[in-house]
């Protein structure tokens, strides 16, 4: 085994770093436990790995327990961003239309409140959907009793 990376023939320097691990097993390149597929087949195990369509995570699974060659993981995310099915059908959801606002019927039926804190002040501030303009009520506490106490 040379001991730089640079005495090996261009053709297997990739494989240099991952040297302890290789061995063969009756004539196949195996590194750990995984078959070492050579470049004319990687894109034929690649079709294979994303055959189902699985996403990046599932295909690099199935490929740590099976195949393996220097620049897998790269391989493999190429593979599925070059799916056009799975690019299709994988666009991010669209946001959900807004929520029309419900008219209130009678008083005191819909109200919002929310507090925050204004220069060390606590402040909760109040919407009765019926009436307009909000209101802001300095507190001194966020629990439940001082805003009923609001109303
Ligand atoms: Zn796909």
């Amino acid at each position: 085994m040379p001991e730089h990376k640079s005495e090996l023939p261009p053709s297997i320097r990739d494989y240099y770093q991952f040297r302890d691990y290789l061995h063969a097993v009756d004539g196949v390149v195996v590194y750990k436990n995984r078959i070492v597929v050579p470049p004319a087949l990687r894109k034929e195990v690649l079709a294979a790995l994303h055959a189902t369509h699985q996403g990046v995570s599932s295909m690099i699974a199935r490929a740590e327990a099976s195949v393996f060659w220097p620049g897998i993981t790269v391989d493999i995310n190429n593979e599925r961003n070059s799916c056009n099915a799975c690019n299709r059908m994988a666009l991010s959801q669209p946001s959900a239309p807004p929520t029309p606002l419900v008219s209130p019927v009678y008083p005191f039926q819909c109200i919002c409140a929310d507090y925050f804190h204004y220069k060390g002040t606590s402040c909760t501030a109040t919407c009765l959907y019926a009436s307009k303009p909000p209101r802001v009520h300095l507190v001194s506490s966020v629990h439940c009793d001082a805003t009923s106490a609001l109303f």
